[in-house]
């Protein structure tokens, strides 16, 4: 048994971490309580080393009241900004320790091969009841372990995650990952976004089931990297968001240089990014409570909650595929999927992830999707596709003779050059002369025709410029963007933006001839909210991608987009899942998928669509990569060049692989039609 003393000792101990943890989490507890507090603290521990064991224990209990009295009064409400706070303390228990106490066995898999070692994340085989499971994990560490960059994962991490994934589905054995990450290492030189989008890919395509906690920071892509799940657990005082607080709080604010305390109060709640939001969106499935303070190492009850919840939503994933499954825990590897259900596994995830999104849609978009949803089965199918070729035929001989009659003005929304000249960027280097605006877009497609500098076009000009004349047909015109979390002021920027372009949202999809191969064009327009990725233009995008499917007809995508819609948080970041497991689903039936990343392509949609290509072309100078310059200078604390994320330094690194210049762009897309003819899509599923 142990003695007063030592159980005493205990508690001084753990009330000594309180007070740590208080310091620690800054959510603005007056520091001269939290003085009062170490003062009683410090009295009770003296009176314990000299021995006065009934002073000390009444110091003590005098320090519980007034722990209490702070607990209650500071903890009971929290804003999302503090929860923010919370989220990140060194207290919280971290990947490797859920994996010691929540899981049997635990024995972690360092590294694959020298392409693979990063100590912010970790994985490894675990046993849970009676079942073999993989426990992957993004791992901070102590504040001690520099090494681990605070849970900030390489491409390198991500791809042993991945390759972690593999092993399991190898084994038929279901993945469980723990999401701790303030976002991915945002060096360029790795290509962080590329392995991000290859990770979506890979996630969908896993077939064993899937389940994730966000433990604690649930940050951005680097999150999302090992998080495209079948059940996703969050504990409530865990965040996940597109952007960080104070990021967004930048985009937000009225003076850009001097963020005060109240822009971030106010991006945090504009982002919606508590566990409790992310319930309400339908993107968590299960919140667990935690204790008042939030969890701290120290909880181990708490362990054994997450316990539960891991293996409730094992068997909720498992019921999904096999309605009669009744969980025992003496039955060895209890979550083992057949073939058959493997394949209902899959076609869960997708619907599970196609859901995500609030947008508007005309009637006549619902009756045509609806339509091309029924296409899908089989009799239907095999019905009217003798009818389908027989109008395609009638429409392409419509066409012809249409053909002759279309003139230049009725092609799709020509540009108005202003009447004015421009100076080429490298006219230090070069000695490149200025060029009249009209002369440049219209003769040199926007190039400077000295040193080849492209200026950023337009993307009305690329319909002109890769399809044949008169051939460009839009579809999905009635998807609209709205503002799905009353971001505060964004609906008024909609509105400008909706007016300015006379576009519904940033996406523009239709069918085109290039050299008259048929294909599906997939533009983004920089000039509506930035090109940003949001709800309505991952619809937009998922259904192209559908069509292309049904139609047997490649997809050729020009991007020109900022990244994911920061105003549409959780949402925004959830199209890279959708869109990334739209694709992979089209390239396993076969598809065949062009991506031409121009000016410029960057975050969310750089780690998603735009990097999975089969051939993954771009413009000379355009801007790609995974983050802005200045966030990852003052990340990595390194100067970077001009050049940096120039498409010709991307290409050098691997991330393109070809910088085609635009008066090339359209032989270079026939030419790489011409080497695939789609395969039939009957074969899946
Ligand atoms: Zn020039």
């Amino acid at each position: 048994m142990e003695s007063r003393e030592k159980i005493l000792s205990r508690w001084l101990e753990d009330a000594r971490e309180k007070v740590l943890y208080l310091q620690d989490i800054h959510i603005g507890i007056p520091t001269s309580e939290i003085e009062i507090l170490e003062e009683t603290l410090r009295e009770a521990e003296d009176y314990l080393k000299s021995d006065r064991k009934s002073m000390a224990l009444n110091r003590w209990k005098s320090f519980n009241g007034l722990f209490t009295e702070i607990e209650n009064r500071c903890f009971s409400t929290l804003t999302p900004r503090q929860i923010d706070q919370i989220s990140r303390s060194d207290q919280r228990p971290k990947t490797l320790e859920y994996a010691k106490y929540v899981f049997e066995d635990f024995d972690e898999i360092k590294g694959f091969d020298a392409n693979s070692p990063d100590p912010a994340i970790v994985c490894g085989f675990a046993r849970l009841e009676r079942n073999d499971v993989m426990v992957i994990g993004h791992e901070k560490g102590r504040f001690t372990e520099h090494y681990r960059r605070g849970g900030s994962a390489l491409p390198q991490g991500n791809l042993k995650a991945m390759r972690a994934m593999k092993l399991a589905e190898k084994f038929g054995v279901p993945v469980v990952t723990f999401v701790d990450t303030p976002g991915s290492w945002p060096l360029e030189e790795f290509l962080p976004a590329q392995q991000i989008a290859k990770n979506l890919q890979a996630q969908y395509l896993l077939k064993v089931p899937h389940v994730s906690v966000v433990i604690g920071e649930g940050g951005s892509g680097g999150a999302l990297a090992i998080d495209v799940s079948d059940f996703r657990i969050m504990l409530d005082k865990a965040y996940y968001s597109v952007i960080s607080v104070s990021g967004g709080a930048a985009i937000i604010a009225s003076d850009k240089r001097h963020v005060t305390e109240e822009d971030l109060d106010r991006a945090a709640l504009n982002l919606k990014i508590t566990a409790h939001d992310a319930l309400r969106l339908k993107i968590v499935d299960l919140v667990l409570q935690e204790p008042k303070i939030g969890v701290r190492r120290s909880d181990r009850e708490f362990y054994t909650l997450v316990r539960d919840a891991i293996i409730e939503g094992l068997n909720i994933v498992k019921q999904r595929v096999y309605p009669f499954f009744l969980p025992h825990p003496k039955i060895e590897n209890t979550w083992k999927l057949k073939r058959h259900q493997v394949r209902i596994l899959l076609r869960k995830r997708i619907k599970r992830y196609g859901r995500i999104g609030t947008y508007h849609t005309s009637f006549m978009d619902k009756f045509k999707f609806v339509l091309g949803e029924l296409y899908r089965i089989r009799w239907i199918h095999s019905i009217f596709a003798p009818l389908r070729v027989s109008l395609e035929t009638i429409r392409k001989i419509k066409a012809k003779e249409e053909k002759s009659l279309l003139g230049a003005e009725e092609q799709p929304e020509a540009l108005s050059f202003e009447d004015r000249w421009v100076e080429c960027p490298n006219t230090s280097l070069h000695g490149c002369q200025d060029i009249w605006v009209p002369t440049l877009f219209e003769e040199y497609n926007g190039a400077c025709p000295h040193c080849g500098y492209h200026f950023r076009l337009v993307i009305d000009h690329y319909i002109n410029l890769l399809s044949d004349t008169g051939t460009f047909r839009e579809f999905g015109k009635g998807i609209e963007s709205i503002n799905p979390l009353r971001f505060e002021g964004f609906t008024e920027k909609l509105k400008e933006a909706k007016r300015t372009t006379k576009r519904k949202c940033a996406m523009i999809t239709g069918y085109a001839l290039i050299d008259r191969q048929p294909a599906i064009l997939i533009l983004t327009d920089v000039r509506f909210r930035a090109g940003t990725l949001g709800s309505a233009e991952g619809e937009k995008f998922c259904r192209a991608v559908k069509r292309a499917m049904r139609e047997k007809k490649p997809i050729v995508a020009v991007h020109q987009s900022g990244g994911a819609r920061i105003e549409e948080g959780l949402l925004a970041l959830m199209q890279m899942a959708k869109t990334s497991s739209a694709l992979a689903r089209f390239k396993q039936a076969g598809g065949y998928y062009i991506s031409v990343n121009t000016d410029p392509t960057m975050a969310g949609v750089l780690a998603s669509y735009a990097s999975l290509g089969d051939f993954v072309l771009a413009e000379p100078n355009a801007q790609i990569g995974f983050a802005g310059i200045h966030v990852i200078e003052q990340t990595v604390k390194q100067k970077k060049p001009k050049n940096y994320q120039h498409a010709e330094m991307v290409m050098g690194r691997g991330g393109v692989d070809l910088v085609v210049s635009r008066g090339e762009l359209k032989h270079t897309i026939s030419r790489l039609l011409k080497l695939k003819k789609m395969k039939s899509t009957e074969e899946i599923y």
